[in-house]
């Protein structure tokens, strides 16, 4: 289908005239429309291709209009388009079952959501009904979702005009051993230093009061900190000790993203509730929800479950979770993503730090891979201050913008630039994004004063 010069004017003065975006000044945005997309590229109203760094907001895990899932989703447009979760369904059943095939331990049920918000929303929900307890023990530098709940316990700028939010929120400093809270010197010591200061937290807080610790089992947007060995399974610890509920957030790090279903795998640490959505289904249909211990479900087995939603487990939405789960395995994502990141993204970013002294570390996992950029690498000072705008930001700015130029798409936060395609890209095509960074960051190396 051919869009005519008038209908693509027609798209941005009707987006600038009626359409409100998310998180933005609307008078200072001029959204880019985008045509059509395959496999890892996207392509502009212009026929300018960009290589997808970000896969959107970090979610389309198997590329771009995947034909399993169109056809999937077709098939069941036509065959049943809505109906309420009051009812059974053929494709909530089954993508409810696969999920739980693929969850840790005895998670084994499934409440679906429309996203990673509500996700979270209902998982709170359900540990403090579980446990007949109110507060939440929240990470900074996080981020879990713009409803209520999600916000008050997201551990970064986003929430501050939210705030207050709801009560009962406490929030403690997880590991991140390149700036540590802790003065560790490795991060073995950062693992076992964030542990005690959990400890310390929970005990000043009354252990008894505390619901739920809720945690991204690989921090994502706020900086890809990967867990150092031990902390995930302290916290587990920590939570049988006292009776908690431990939620972890794997909207962004579960399905493929980490190289496993849910990236707690890498460490064999099973939590009671997981969140999800994004890679579940690629966001070709919006979709999230919670993955629920049998002990955590026992509790509303006699009891109403105090929440619920019109959506919940669409049928258009579970039927394209069921195609995802099928090309998961039949093209062997996870063994594909493991690999791009061992063999090829994480070799890869490590030349360009050995090229570019403003990269001040890499750090990552899976198709999940964060460059940290320093002006200086002994003293680690940022490129740009903690929530730079405007000219402050000026240099990622420059960055991002040298990126586009180069027809690669970045995901970029603060000083940061995350790798984050598809996680089907090809080594070949993470070589061609590559050698675009490795021109954008000559731009970052002009601020390096080390
Ligand atoms: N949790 C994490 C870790 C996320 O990265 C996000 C979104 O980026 C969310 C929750 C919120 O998901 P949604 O935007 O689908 O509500």
């Amino acid at each position: 289908m051919t869009i005519t010069a008038p209908e693509r004017t027609r798209v941005r003065t009707d987006d600038r005239a009626h359409v409100f975006h998310s998180w933005s000044a609307q008078a200072q945005i001029d959204p880019m429309p985008i045509e059509r997309a395959e496999g890892s590229y996207f392509w502009d109203d212009e026929g300018r291709r960009y290589l997808d760094f970000s896969s959107q907001l970090v979610n389309v895990n198997i590329g771009y209009q995947h034909p399993r899932l169109v056809a999937a989703i077709t098939e069941q447009a036509a065959k049943l388009c809505t109906v309420a979760p009051g009812f059974a369904n053929d494709a909530r059943s089954e993508a409810a079952r696969l999920i739980a095939e693929v969850a840790p331990g005895d998670l084994d049920k499934v409440f679906f959501t429309n996203g990673g918000a509500e996700a979270n929303e209902n998982a709170l929900r359900m540990a403090r009904v579980h446990t007949g307890r109110h507060k939440v023990l929240a990470a900074y530098r996080s981020y879990h979702g713009a409803t209520a709940g999600a916000i008050a316990v997201t551990g970064d700028p986003r929430r501050w005009a939210s705030e207050p939010g709801v009560s009962g929120v406490v929030r403690y400093w997880g590991p991140y051993a390149y700036r540590s809270a802790f003065h560790a010197a490795d991060e073995h010591e950062e693992g076992a230093r964030a542990l005690a200061h959990l400890r310390d937290t929970l005990v000043v807080e009354g252990p008894h009061t505390v619901a739920a610790i809720i945690l991204e089992t690989v921090v994502g947007t706020n900086g890809v900190l990967v867990p150092p060995p031990g902390y995930l399974a302290g916290v587990r610890a920590l939570c049988d000790e006292f009776g908690i509920v431990m939620i972890v957030d794997e909207v962004m790090s579960g399905f493929g993203r980490c190289g496993e279903w849910f990236a707690v795998d890498h460490w064999d640490v099973v939590p009671d509730l997981i969140t999800f959505a994004k890679g579940v289904n690629s966001g070709y249909v919006p979709l999230g929800g919670v993955v629920i211990s049998r002990a955590i479900a026992a509790t509303f087995d006699d009891r109403p479950y105090p929440g619920g939603l019109t959506y919940s487990g669409h049928p258009l939405a579970c039927a394209s979770a069921v195609a995802s789960i099928g090309v998961f395995r039949d093209e062997g994502i996870l063994e594909h993503a493991r690999a791009l990141g061992r063999d090829v993204i994480g070799p890869e970013l490590r030349a360009l730090a050995r090229r570019h002294p403003s990269v001040g570390e890499v750090r990552g996992l899976g198709v999940m891979w964060a460059l940290e950029l320093v002006r200086d690498r002994k003293t680690r000072e940022p490129l740009v201050p903690f929530n730079a705008t405007g000219a402050a930001a000026a240099p990622m700015a420059e960055f991002a913008a040298a990126c586009k130029q180069g027809g690669l798409w970045p995901f970029t936060h603060f000083n940061r630039t995350h790798v984050v395609p598809p996680c089907t890209t090809t080594p070949e095509e993470v070589r061609e994004g590559v050698a675009v960074l490795d021109a954008a960051l000559d731009v970052v190396d002009r601020y390096y004063t080390g």
